[in-house]
């Protein structure tokens, strides 16, 4: 998946994510982010994901909305499948949702992640729509090491909420990425 796409909260290949790349200075700095030991793989907001990111920038998760029928899709498509309509604009969603499915990426990782498994990625199903799904983390609290959480504990159907955890993106800019942590659920 492009770096651009906001459904990519969440660092680290899982297993299958194919074959192991070479040393890509450019990629993996091995820099840390502030209380956590894994690189800032951070995303690029272009103009199709921009309205997203302004979205977390101000605490609020948002997905597309098509613009003529209606219909929410995520991750951001410039054409809606429904109507073919290519009028969109950005919707609110609540920010709450269940895991979905989730993998605990294990060693060999790399270099940043490795000393930070094992960790969750989580995909998270959105409570307006199971339809929307969004990749990230579990964490205990916001801006917490995606090691935090005990992999033992994460299950499928875990009712969780959305947090906002700051990056910056590979040219700069200040993101807040999407990350989860456990709710009390609904009735
Ligand atoms: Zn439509």
């Amino acid at each position: 998946m492009p770096d651009t796409d906001p459904g990519v909260a969440g660092p680290g290949p899982g297993p299958g994510a194919g074959p192991a790349p070479g040393p890509n200075p450019a990629r993996h700095t091995g820099q840390s982010v502030a209380g956590s030991p894994v690189p800032p793989l951070a995303p690029e907001p272009d103009a199709e994901s921009e309205g997203f990111w302004q979205g977390t920038e101000v605490g609020e998760l948002r997905v597309q909305a098509c613009g003529s029928c209606g219909s929410r899709r995520f991750p951001p498509l410039v054409r809606c499948a429904i109507c073919h309509s290519v009028e969109r604009t950005w919707r609110p969603v609540s920010g709450e949702g269940e895991v979905w499915s989730f993998v605990v990426p294990h060693p060999p990782l790399l270099p940043g992640f490795a000393e930070a498994a094992p960790y969750n990625v989580v995909v998270v199903s959105l409570a307006e729509d199971p339809t929307l799904r969004m990749v990230g983390n579990l964490v205990a609290r916001a801006g917490g090491p995606i090691g935090e959480v005990d992999p033992a504990t994460v299950e499928i159907g875990l009712p969780v909420r959305v947090v906002f955890t700051e990056r910056r993106s590979p040219s700069g800019r200040r993101v807040w990425v999407p990350q989860w942590m456990r709710r009390e659920r609904s009735r």
